[in-house]
């Protein structure tokens, strides 16, 4: 009897290697069959860069990582959990995008996610894409759990606050997705954790929004020496609000996250930035993305293999946090 909820192509019959590209193997949304059961995380891409402020070429980024995952493997040992059998989970293609406007790309995407699957039920992944599509999923995640005053709360993993008000006029870059999600009230900004800021920063007024507003710094040396702390403060915080995670791959060092647009050295090594998404576990996950993928600039797909990773632990949380999977 198969166990698994996600039913995947048998490897040993249809190799890896082979066949149409979804993310994880997944089956794609519109085939999965009803009779298995409401769709419990719905994967879909963002091919958008248009929001980037330096080095372009993320919209390449949702296919790079889906190429990447198709040496996604299911079980992880750090929580015990295994995500096919934890949850149905599907490949929704590609939201709409219109790449010469910023904000018709948002409202492109956030209108696309807001309907995927069953809204009261199927959490959200969004593969970028600039962080700016952060914005928009986070619009469609927010809308889809009817918290009509209240924002959720937002564990954030970046080099960079993106709380720049504008740049070069344009107020939806990828430099400015969560001031624009915090003055919207889609995320409560005292219940926002930054973790692996880093500088140089342009003035030591960019982090003055954030201060101010009440978001939690964690740099990256801090995270280092006294992390687990700081995760256990935000845990007794949060409690059992929903939390979305979004994972901008700058935060890990170029060394090892070479694909990426705003590159910042002193980074995360791929080690501790699946620990930093593992220690997470027990919060209540609402949904989530991974951004700022640059295939062009990557080497040896080492970027978007640890992109596809990182949205696996970030999906394996919100199996602990259920207790299922085991
Ligand atoms: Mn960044
Ligand atoms: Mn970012």
């Amino acid at each position: 009897m198969d166990s698994r909820r996600t039913k995947l192509p048998d490897s040993r019959v249809t190799p890896r290697f082979a066949g149409l590209v979804t993310f994880g193997r997944y089956p794609r949304l519109g085939d999965v069959d009803p009779a298995d059961g409401p769709v419990d995380w719905a994967i879909y891409g963002v091919p958008y860069d248009t929001g980037v402020t330096y080095r372009p070429g993320t919209r390449f980024g949702p296919r790079a990582v889906r190429d990447a995952s198709q040496y996604l493997k299911a079980y992880s040992i750090e929580h015990d959990v295994d995500l096919l059998e934890a949850f149905c989970m599907a490949d929704a293609g590609d939201a709409p995008v219109e790449p010469y406007s910023p904000r018709g790309t948002l409202d492109a995407v956030a209108d696309f996610a807001a309907d995927l699957a069953d809204p009261g039920h199927t959490r959200l992944m969004a593969i970028g894409g600039d962080h700016s599509v952060a914005y928009a999923n986070l619009r469609a995640t927010h809308h889809r759990l009817g918290l009509p005053t209240e924002g959720l709360a937002l564990l954030h993993f970046d080099s960079h606050l993106d709380t720049v008000d504008e740049v070069w006029g344009e107020r939806h870059g990828h430099a400015s997705p969560f001031i624009r999600a915090i003055e919207d009230g889609l995320v409560d900004p005292k219940a926002m954790l930054s973790i692996g800021i880093k500088g140089p920063l342009n003035s030591r007024r960019d982090l003055d929004y954030a201060r101010d507003q009440g978001v939690t710094i964690v740099t990256a040396d801090q995270w280092r020496t006294d992390g687990q702390a700081h995760m256990d403060r935000y845990r007794a915080l949060v409690g059992d609000r929903p939390v979305y995670v979004t994972f901008d791959i700058d935060c890990v060092d170029p060394a090892f996250a070479p694909g990426t647009g705003t590159p910042s050295v002193g980074g995360f090594t791929s080690a501790e930035a699946l620990s930093a998404v593992r220690s997470a576990a027990g919060l209540r996950i609402a949904g989530g993305d991974v951004v700022e993928v640059l295939p062009a600039l990557d080497v040896a797909q080492n970027t978007a293999l640890l992109a596809a990773h990182i949205a696996f632990e970030i999906i394996a949380l919100d199996a602990v946090q259920r207790g299922v999977g085991r």
